[in-house]
């Protein structure tokens, strides 16, 4: 995630070199089964002899990944890669990393293949299911005990109840690998991470197996990563020739791929986010490579987005600091935590845990873009000792992919390890935050959001909805006209405090409190749901104290999408609002068409996108702009209003109404004072820009 031109420096005060230990076998506690292989398993030879030779420095590995199990029936890594996983010059294609997982799939039944959706460049997602073959079995039934975890109101509410699923079910713990197509080490650490948590038979393995279903999209930008492989085999057979970047890893998007989990306008971050919802997950941890060599960004640093749950902050905290405090006892220099990332933005694809009453994770490893064994020299402000960072990484070092496959792997088990010895506690508040969400009107407010049914751009304002039905909020239908009470607004204290005594001895009246009035079919987002926190989140104002101590955060992401969208949405917090009638809505589409018989026709310009669609749809009609406002069949229309002749009625219609636009049929054109602009497509081509750039903001790309 982190791009090198993004990370800030941060206040040197000297360094220190590495503190290097060995492991002692001595460092966990008598009641905590130690990170270690079973004596008795058998261990494949000569794979672990090359995974030694790879590694470049004997603290660049852990006791969980310096050997490879052996296994009488199941592939290893090797019989897809040609060598292990990490060997210098071998980057696998989607394709092969999924065979290879089909593999095992076949071979173990502790392992199972998923499809998940497709790209936009057609190419399949899957996501793959490691646990004991009883929870594997079990799945539907599990699935069943977590939705209702997921969903409290199907329990009543009932902590009694909650704790028994809590007791019984196994949680799920989701992994993504490589959604930065130039950050290239994922796929083949979670092949072989798949193969370990399948033989493996030691006792450390085989609790996280018994206990928590692992699952696994190694590949998240699937048609990004085939074209980093075309790229890096042509620097393989052109060595002394220049190795250039991509310019785009998916279709349309690149590094910002990541921005994309409010607007959901990608494939990817769609079919992450339904195997995410639809398994119940509990975790949703996102691996990237660009800092060395183990950033766990589960902390970050300030601003803390201010809609998450407080219970996932503190779990942020615990799993981040005992996965440093992990991996520092095997002697692995450079893991640290907190640094200069912050948990402001919910853009990145983790944060769909956070805003889905989960726990989000991410890792920065260290990769070298491609598969090629290089010596790094780090920057003084990467290697420098800090506060939370008290075993850095080292300034000047040889580094391969095994080393950072090591990394990735050795944090991934300790985490899957920590998470299923604690799994009751994140079972129990993965119902908790659920639980809060739905108690949300009385507890926090507010009660829900309208956006109101005489809203005078409905096509964006189903586009907006139509965003939050893809983060699985409940939207409803008001069958009535309705009225809120609105909350006194507070006059902002005087600064000057002269000024402000003087207006203190003048007592004004208190303000009276004032209401709204709704008309009926305005959709109501009630915040008594489980998932009220993702539409609170993109339908609330955001805001920032400048009083932060993080003056800059991470990304400059605008997210308020009432605004963005151009469209009226209205917070309320009388819970009244959660007393009208309404009912459900499955589908949201703004009706269009054409309204009347005539000739010419005219639809009113509130400056929706779709307006300027409708002149692409029909590129043979005579389009012009009104340069004033005018009435006509009825009704009255803005300056720009369309008027459209040569255009059959049939049409019209149907144009208009995929579009979700109204034309009027008038009787004749409005008069003009002055030659009217023609509203061509050159002119129309600027609009469209125009309004691409605001769904851009709104989706945090
Ligand atoms: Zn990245």
């Amino acid at each position: 995630m982190l791009d090198s031109r993004k990370v800030r420096a941060t206040a040197v005060c000297g360094f220190l070199l590495p503190v290097l230990f060995s492991v002692v076998g001595t460092a966990w506690a008598g009641d905590e089964t130690a990170p270690a292989r079973d004596p008795k398993q058998a261990v494949d030879e000569t794979y672990t002899a090359k995974i030694q030779k790879y590694t470049t420095a004997p603290y660049f590995t852990s006791p969980l990944v310096n050997y490879l199990p052996a296994s009488k029936n199941v592939p290893t890594p090797e019989v897809v890669l040609g060598d292990v996983a990490g060997a210098p010059g071998v980057l696998p294609y989607a394709a092969d990393v999924y065979k290879y997982m089909r593999l095992l799939e076949k071979a173990s039944p502790r392992v199972r293949v998923f499809s998940i959706g497709t790209t936009e460049e057609g190419r399949e997602m899957i996501a793959v299911a490691v646990s004991s073959p009883e929870n594997l079995k079990n799945l539907e039934e599990n699935r069943a005990r977590l939705a209702k975890l997921a969903d409290p109101r199907t329990i009543k509410l009932d902590d009694t109840e909650a704790d028994k699923l809590v007791a019984q079910a196994v949680p799920v713990y989701y992994i993504t690998g490589t959604i930065h197509s130039p950050e290239t080490g994922a796929p083949t650490a979670l092949m072989e991470l798949a193969y370990r948590l399948a033989v493996d038979e030691s006792a450390y393995i085989r609790e996280i197996r018994d206990g928590t279903i692992t699952l696994i999209t190694p590949v998240v930008e699937v048609d990004g990563r085939d074209r980093i492989v075309d790229i890096y085999k042509w620097h393989l057979a052109h060595p002394k020739d220049f190795y250039p970047p991509l310019i785009y890893w998916g279709k349309y998007v690149a590094h910002d791929n990541n921005r994309d989990a409010m607007g959901v306008t990608l494939k990817l971050t769609e079919n992450v986010l339904n195997t995410y919802i639809g398994w119940k997950a509990q975790v949703l941890h996102d691996l990237h490579e660009s800092v060395p060599y183990l950033y766990d960004n589960t902390i970050g640093d300030g601003p803390y987005n201010a809609w998450v749950d407080p219970i996932l902050t503190d779990e942020w905290q615990m799993i981040g600091a005992r996965n440093v405090a992990d991996m520092t006892k095997f002697g692995m220099p450079g893991v640290f935590t907190h640094g200069d990332f912050d948990t402001w933005s919910p853009g990145y694809l983790m944060f769909i845990a956070a805003m889905h009453n989960g726990i989000s994770r991410l890792y920065e490893t260290f990769g070298n873009g491609g598969a090629d064994t290089q010596e790094r020299t780090l920057d003084p402000e990467e290697y420098a000792r800090t506060w939370w960072r008290q075993n850095p990484p080292l300034p000047k070092v040889l580094w391969s992919q095994r080393d950072n496959n090591n990394y990735e792997q050795t944090g991934l088990l300790t985490s899957l390890h920590y998470f299923n010895e604690n799994k009751r506690l994140f079972l129990k508040n993965f119902y908790l935050k659920a639980k809060r969400s739905v108690m949300k009107p009385s507890e926090e407010g507010p009660a829900a959001y309208v956006l109101p049914a005489d809203e005078s751009r409905p096509s964006l304002q189903a586009e907006l909805l139509r965003v939050l039905q893809k983060q699985s909020v409940e939207i409803s239908h008001a069958k009535s006209a309705f009225t809120v009470s609105l909350p006194v607004k507070k006059e902002k204290p005087k600064k000057d405090t002269k000024d402000a005594k003087e207006s203190d001895k003048e007592k004004k009246p208190e303000p009276e409190p004032t209401s709204r009035d709704f008309p009926a079919g305005s959709y109501i987002i009630r915040m008594d749901q489980p998932y009220a926190r993702i539409a609170d989140a993109l339908l609330d104002h955001q805001y920032w104290s400048p009083d932060d101590p993080q003056k800059t955060p991470y990304d400059d992401t605008g997210w308020t999408f009432g605004e963005l969208f151009g469209v009226q949405v209205a917070r309320v917090t009388d819970l009244k609002a959660l007393d009208v009638a309404m009912e459900r809505v499955t589908e949201v589409h703004a009706p269009g068409g054409v309204k009347g018989d005539g000739a010419v026709f005219a639809i009113n310009n509130n400056a929706e996108p779709a307006l300027a669609m409708l002149r692409y749809k029909l590129k043979d009609a005579g389009m012009e702009a009104a340069e004033e406002p005018f009435e006509g069949g009825g009704k009255k229309f803005n300056r720009g209003s369309f008027v459209i002749r040569n255009a059959s009625h049939a049409d019209l219609d149907r144009a208009a109404a995929e579009l979700s636009l109204q034309a009027v049929a008038l009787g004749t054109a409005p008069q003009r004072k002055n030659p009217s602009r023609p509203c061509g497509a050159r002119s129309l081509r600027a609009h469209l820009a125009q309004h691409a750039d605001r769904r851009l903001v709104a989706a945090g790309v």
